[in-house]
């Protein structure tokens, strides 16, 4: 069976080690959250960063704009954040709604408070190799790799998915540490011939379970970024077939988080994450990091 690349660990580890840096600071770090409508998964999201802060100190402060918002509001919202010298993160909760031009509302956080590491000029410097925010998630698995002792230098290294905030800067990251790296899509032809390649296989696709036996290879690590929900007694039966126990959890939370890479499928693999426990955790830890490193350089401790 696969080792387990448990997150919680890796998170726990990456937060004890802000804690003095946050204590050496002449004020504590602030970070503003954006939640712009009512989705439920983004509610959930927001509350654990927002509680994330609160554990390690961290100023937090949380907008949440009517769903009705427009660009120009959010982007009057963000230059006031802008200004405010306690502030020194400000995460804009992805996805906004569809009116809202968000390319835009990204660009208007300034890269200094860029704890996402979206900006474009972030961007830059994550392609180019210069110092600067790095997506949290991305970021977040290689802290997992490393503090796993997986080797990345010279190994063949597979992204499904290419966004912005997941696939793209991941492929960029095991690029720079070494890997020889492929990035699928939707329109890749056999995907499953291409991730069989992969010594270090990461799945940021966004649907359930995609990832069968026949795409890893024996003893690869496997890193599942999806975050599905299953939502009818039927999904669960389709994937869990006869457990009875997948059933009673899905009965008393009403719905199951499921990645995208099929759980019972991955015995061949070396190592692999957990979902939910593997990459979620990180993604917070790496916000927090980055929240810390922004107010360090505000301060002129960086
Ligand atoms: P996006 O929807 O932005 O991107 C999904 C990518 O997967 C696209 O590049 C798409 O290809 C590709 N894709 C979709 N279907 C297939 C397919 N059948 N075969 C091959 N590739 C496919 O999603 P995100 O990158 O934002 O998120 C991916 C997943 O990760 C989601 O489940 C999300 O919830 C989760 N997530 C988890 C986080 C965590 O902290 N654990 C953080 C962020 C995201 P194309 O470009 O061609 O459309």
């Amino acid at each position: 069976m696969p080792r387990i690349l448990d997150g919680k660990v890796v998170r726990d580890q990456i937060l004890l080690e802000l804690r003095p840096r946050v204590a050496a600071l002449p004020r504590r770090p602030g970070l503003a959250v954006v939640l712009v409508g009512d989705d439920p998964a983004s509610a959930i999201y927001v509350r654990s960063k927002v509680k994330a802060c609160e554990d390690l100190g961290l100023y937090s402060e949380k907008h949440a704009p009517p769903a009705t918002t427009t660009t120009e509001e959010l982007l009057a919202l963000i230059h006031d954040l802008n200004q405010r010298p306690e502030i020194d993160g400000i995460l804009v909760q992805m996805p906004l709604p569809r009116h809202v031009d968000a390319k835009k509302v990204l660009m208007a956080v300034t890269p200094e408070k860029d704890v996402d590491g979206f900006h474009p000029f972030n961007v830059g410097n994550l392609v180019s190799g210069n110092p600067g925010p790095r997506a949290c998630t991305p970021s977040g698995i290689m802290e997992l790799l490393r503090r796993n002792e997986i080797a990345v230098a010279g190994k063949k290294a597979v992204v499904v998915g290419r966004s912005d905030i997941v696939g793209k800067p991941m492929a960029l990251l095991l690029l720079h540490a070494h890997a020889t790296v492929t990035i699928c899509h939707s329109k890749t032809a056999d995907l499953a011939g291409e991730c069989r390649r992969a010594d270090i296989l990461v799945a940021a696709i966004g649907r359930a379970g995609l990832i069968r036996r026949d795409f890893i290879k024996p003893g690869a690590t496997v890193v599942d970024v999806g975050m599905n929900r299953l939502t009818t007694a039927e999904e669960v039966e389709a994937v869990f077939p006869g457990n009875e126990a997948k059933q009673a959890e899905f009965a008393r939370k009403g719905s199951l988080l499921f990645g995208d890479v099929h759980p019972l499928e991955v015995d061949e693999a070396g190592a692999v994450t957990p979902v939910p426990g593997g990459v979620g955790p990180l993604t917070i830890a790496m916000l927090m990091a980055n929240t810390v490193a922004a107010a360090e350089a505000h301060l002129g401790q960086g």
